[in-house]
């Protein structure tokens, strides 16, 4: 792992997105060693250093952002929206154990009581639970934990930098106890992997549960150079699953009737164990937002 520590000029980016609770992102580190195998982050190297950084070992960490928060929730003009911490990448990945950038964001979101919503892949996060928990005692939040697999033999190959999906529904069972909405991201599906009904049927069932707030599936999406890196990584540990995935992935028609097949089976089963596919509204009863969403 090579890691350099950066200053940056601003802590947030803007986003919009009618889809999304939030306007704002936040990410302390560019890159991320959790090293997921279909990351649709990887892009975002190419705007670091000399753009040829390696995603999952070049590490850039925003040693100043703190800081720069501070400045941007103190301006007058500031209106206490949302923020996501971590869009980009997972902000309790394991440098983060080592800077502690975290504690320091979330005192000035409580400072502030500023709303947040936070998904991850480690319990490195409940290092951080009484701030947490105090941050949702004054403010929206909404922790997720992203859960694609319930066969650890896959799950390590795919996620190999993630905890255990088992210990993700724990920490998202520790936070049901505080203020904070839960949720349960199943994403992505990937088609011939981890699509089969026992796979989600676990998955819904593990929701169920421990409770979460809302479960959010969604397909797998590559673009960009997640493309060539995925599909390596299936040759290499999944050769059976490149042939039928291309196949799908290239005619638009078989990928909409399997996209339709999929939710419909999903909605289905979701709600055959009380859970809840709505992820917005669980938020937004926290943080009453002027117009209603909807994804669907
Ligand atoms: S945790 Fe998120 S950002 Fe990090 S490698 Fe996995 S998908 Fe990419």
């Amino acid at each position: 792992m090579k890691i350099q520590e950066i200053e940056c000029a601003a802590a947030m980016n803007h986003i919009s997105s009618r889809f999304l609770p939030y306007s704002w992102d936040l990410n302390p580190y560019r890159g991320c060693s959790h090293g997921c195998r279909y990351c649709f982050a990887l892009y975002s190297h190419s705007y670091m250093g000399d753009g040829n950084g390696d995603f999952y070992h070049d590490l850039y960490v925003k040693t100043n952002i703190a800081e720069r928060l501070e400045r941007a929730l103190a301006k007058r003009s500031w209106t206490g929206e949302p923020i996501n911490l971590g869009g980009i990448t997972d902000c309790y990945q394991p440098a983060e154990a080592r800077f502690q950038l975290m504690p320091d964001i979330l005192r000035l979101l409580i400072k502030y009581r500023n709303p947040c919503i936070l998904s991850t892949k480690s319990d490195l996060i409940l290092r951080d639970f009484d701030l947490i928990a105090q941050l949702a005692s004054v403010a929206a939040v909404n922790i997720a934990a992203t859960i694609t697999c319930a066969d650890e033999r896959i799950r390590e190959k795919l996620e190999p930098g993630g905890v255990p999906s088992a210990r993700r529904f724990e920490i998202l069972q520790a936070f049901s106890e505080t203020r904070a909405c839960t949720g349960v991201h199943l994403m992505p599906i990937i088609p011939y992997l981890t699509d089969s009904r026992a796979n989600l049927s676990a998955i819904c069932q593990g929701a169920h549960l421990i409770r979460a707030d809302y479960l959010l599936p969604g397909l797998l999406n590559l673009r960009g150079k997640t493309r060539a890196v995925f599909f390596d990584f299936l040759r290499r540990d999944f050769p059976q699953c490149e042939p039928p995935l291309r196949k799908l992935l290239d005619s638009k028609k078989a990928k909409n009737r399997y996209r339709a097949t999929l939710f419909g089976w999903l909605r289905t089963e979701a709600a055959s164990q009380g859970v809840s596919l709505d992820h917005l509204s669980p938020f937004l009863r926290l943080h009453p937002a002027e117009e209603q969403l909807s994804l669907f």
